[in-house]
C-alpha cells in the first residue's frame, strides 16, 4: 500500500506525572499495572523494579482502602531509597475518599467515573475536592472509563455505548476544566476493540469541540494472553496511534506485566510508519494484503495491526492476507494464518476460537489469572463463538466482563464464581472444580442459546 498521508499526532497539553512528562511533543509514554497484592510491599516493590528495568515509564498499583495507601507510601519510600524513580499511580474505585488520600502519595491517580459518585452534583463535590488535593500535591489525575463499568445514570440516558463512555468522561473533564486543573489524562477502554476505537475516536471529536487538549491514554481492557492478547491490544492501540491518537500506553496482558513493555515500545515505533487519515479513506477492497520484510516473527503481527487495523475496523477491507519473510526465511503458511485470524477475530470481522476476555490481574485478583486462564482454554477450544470472561476479582470482574456470556470470578480466596450472562448462576464454588463445572455449564441444556455456534 501507498501512504500519502503524513504522520501527525493530535495536540494536546504536556502532563508531569512524577517528573516524567508526557502529551504535547513528549514521546509516547509506556506503563503497565503491579498484579501483587499492593499490601505485600517486597512482592511490590520487587515487581516495580523489574517494570522499571523494562522500561516502563510509569507503574500503576491498585489501592482499595487506606491500607494499601499506607502500603504505597512505604513502596514509594523503598524504591526510591534503592534509586528507582518510576512514578507510581494508585487506581482508586468506588471510594472517592480514598481517592483524596492516596493524591497524597501517588504521583497519580486514576479515578473512574463509573463508580466515582453516584450523582452528578456528588461527583463535582467529590471531584472539586480532589483535585485541590492534587493541586497541593503535584498529583496527576486519570480519568479512566471502563466500557462496563458505566454509572447508572449515563446508562439510562445513553445505554452502554461510545457515546456514553464519551460522556461519562466528560462530565468529569468538565469540572477539571471549570476547576482549571490541566493536569488530566484521559482513558476510555473496552474490552471490544471496535467499541474502543470508536469510543476514542469520539472523545478526542467532542474534546475539541470544546476546546480541551487533554492527552489520552489508550489501552484494550481485559485483552487476554498469547497472540490473541496481543492482537486485541495492537489492534486498537496501534489503529489510534496510526491516527495520531495517543500519548500514553498500556498494553494489557494477562502475563507477567514486565512482558507488555516491549510490545508497547515497538507499537510507538511501528505505528507512525503507517499513518492514517480517518478524514480521507482508502478505496474498499475485499482483501488486503500485506508483505513484510522483517526480523523478528513478532513483529508481524504488530506491523500488520497498524497497517491494517484501521482498514478492518472501518470495514475498507473485509479480509486479510500476510505475507513475511523474516531473516529472509519465508514465514510459514500456518503462522502467517494464525496472525491473520487473531487479527480478523480482535476486528470482530471473522471468528475462529472462543473469545476470551481475561483481565490482566491486580492486588484484588483472587486466583492465578494465567494458569486459569491456560486451563479454561484448553477445555473450551472447540466451542467457537462464545466469549469466556475470566476475571480476579468480583467487584470489578463482573461489570468489566462486557458481553461475555460466561464468566468465571474470583469470588473469595479460594472460591469462585460463575456466570452466566450477567447472572450469577453457581456461587463460591471451589476452584479445583471450577474450570470442571463451567464446562459442565457451557455444554448444559438451558445453555443451548449458543448451541449453534458450539463445536464449530
Ligand atoms: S477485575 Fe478485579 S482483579 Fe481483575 S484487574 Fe480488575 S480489579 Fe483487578
Amino acid at each position: 500500500m501507498t501512504h500519502h498521508h503524513i504522520y501527525q499526532r493530535r495536540t494536546t497539553h504536556e502532563v508531569t506525572i512524577g517528573g516524567i512528562p508526557m502529551g504535547g511533543t513528549q514521546p509516547i509514554r509506556t506503563q503497565t499495572m503491579c498484579n501483587t497484592p499492593t499490601q505485600n510491599i517486597n512482592a511490590s516493590v520487587d515487581q516495580c523494579k523489574h517494570i522499571a528495568d523494562a522500561g516502563a515509564d510509569y507503574v500503576r498499583l491498585t489501592t482499595q482502602g487506606l491500607r494499601e495507601v499506607e502500603a504505597l507510601s512505604q513502596i514509594k519510600y523503598r524504591l526510591r531509597r534503592d534509586g528507582y524513580t518510576i512514578p507510581l499511580i494508585a487506581d482508586t474505585h468506588f471510594l472517592p475518599k480514598i481517592a483524596q488520600q492516596a493524591a497524597t502519595v501517588a504521583d497519580k491517580i486514576r479515578i473512574n467515573p463509573g463508580n466515582f459518585a453516584r450523582s452528578q452534583a456528588s461527583a463535582d463535590e467529590h471531584l472539586s475536592t480532589l483535585l485541590e488535593i492534587c493541586r497541593r500535591h503535584q498529583t496527576a489525575l486519570r480519568i479512566g472509563v471502563n466500557h462496563g463499568s458505566l454509572a447508572p445514570r449515563i446508562l439510562e440516558r445513553y445505554g452502554n455505548t461510545p457515546i456514553g463512555m464519551v460522556e461519562s468522561a466528560m462530565e468529569l473533564l468538565r469540572i477539571c476544566q471549570r476547576e482549571n486543573f490541566p493536569q488530566v489524562v484521559v482513558s476510555i477502554k473496552s474490552s471490544n476493540v471496535p467499541t474502543m476505537i470508536k469510543a476514542y475516536r469520539l472523545l478526542a471529536k467532542h474534546m475539541t469541540q470544546e476546546t480541551m487538549t487533554y492527552p489520552l491514554h489508550l489501552g484494550v481492557t481485559e485483552a487476554g494472553n498469547h497472540i490473541e492478547g496481543r492482537a486485541k491490544s495492537a489492534l486498537g492501540i496501534g489503529s489510534l496511534l496510526t491516527e495520531g491518537l495517543g500519548d500514553t500506553i498500556r498494553v494489557s496482558l494477562t502475563e507477567p506485566p514486565e512482558n507488555e513493555i516491549p510490545i508497547a515500545q515497538k507499537l510507538i515505533h511501528i505505528a507512525p510508519l503507517y499513518p492514517h487519515s480517518t478524514l480521507s479513506p482508502p478505496k474498499k477492497t475485499p482483501l488486503l494484503t500485506c508483505h513484510y520484510k522483517i526480523n523478528h516473527l513478532d513483529d508481524i503481527l504488530l506491523h500488520a495491526a497498524c497497517e491494517a487495523g484501521p482498514l478492518l475496523i472501518d470495514q475498507y477491507a473485509a479480509d486479510l492476507k500476510i505475507t513475511a519473510t523474516i531473516a529472509g526465511k519465508k514465514l510459514p503458511d500456518d503462522q502467517a494464518k494464525q496472525i491473520t485470524n487473531a487479527l480478523l477475530q480482535a476486528a470482530r470481522l471473522r471468528f475462529t476460537q472462543p473469545e476470551y476476555i481475561a483481565c490482566p490481574g491486580c492486588g484484588r485478583t483472587l486466583f492465578n489469572l494465567e494458569k486459569t486462564l491456560n486451563a479454561i482454554r484448553a477445555a473450551t477450544t472447540p466451542y467457537t463463538g462464545i466469549r469466556i470472561a475470566v476475571m480476579g476479582c468480583i467487584v470489578n470482574g463482573p461489570g468489566e466482563m462486557a458481553d461475555a456470556d460466561y464468566g468465571y470470578i474470583g469470588a473469595s480466596p479460594g472460591k469462585i464464581t460463575l456466570y452466566k450472562g450477567k447472572t450469577p448462576v453457581k456461587q463460591n464454588i471451589p476452584e479445583e472444580h471450577a474450570v470442571e463445572e463451567l464446562l459442565r455449564l457451557i455444554r448444559s441444556p438451558t445453555a443451548a442459546t449458543h448451541g449453534e455456534m458450539h463445536n464449530a
